[in-house]
């Protein structure tokens, strides 16, 4: 197999032609996968990755129980669901969540950033406030449950610690 690849695509902001880099890799619990990734004249991004061998629907737990967990890496697909029950946050797959590669760090920071963003609307300012305190918390004591669940099995907690469960479909 190729390692590295390009298609055309249509741009689903501006609507040209534009190109979609394919690049072939290896992810530990994930196997063989193919990144998409592809940068529009106009600016629109988009990214997705997928994994070759492993296609059923799968659900990961991992609680973060010190420090270094935060280093885990995690993996969301753009149909990827991601929980954070210790503070009451889902994000759901949508135009807006794009998929990505970090860790449970990075993962914060991006929770951290929309939260930013509720700061300036006055109904959600408390909220967003008492939630950017706990995710201070979590960075010091480290506690916080990490929930995935893909109806195609392309995403993914990179830990030997994290429960795999296949999700039965209901
Ligand atoms: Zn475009």
């Amino acid at each position: 197999m190729n390692r590295e690849f390009t298609t055309r695509t249509t741009c689903p902001a501006c609507k040209s032609e534009t190109i979609l880099h394919w690049t072939h890799g290896e992810i530990p619990y994930l196997g063989e996968v193919m990144y998409l990734t592809s940068k529009c004249q106009c600016g629109h991004r988009y990214t997705d990755v997928f994994s070759l061998t492993e296609k059923e629907p799968l659900r990961y737990e991992f609680h973060i129980e010190s420090q270094s967990d935060l280093d885990v890496r995690v993996i969301r697909s753009s149909t990827g669901r991601i929980e954070l029950p210790e503070l009451g946050i889902i994000i759901d797959p949508g135009t807006a969540s794009e998929s990505f590669i970090s860790n449970i760090e990075g993962l914060l920071k991006r929770v951290e950033k929309i939260l930013q963003i509720f700061l300036q609307d006055e109904e959600k300012r408390e909220c967003a406030k008492e939630l950017l305190n706990q995710i201070d918390e979590i960075y010091k004591n480290g506690n916080l449950t990490v929930i995935i669940e893909d109806p195609t099995g392309n995403s993914a907690i990179l830990s030997k610690n994290a429960k795999k469960i296949p999700l039965t479909s209901e």
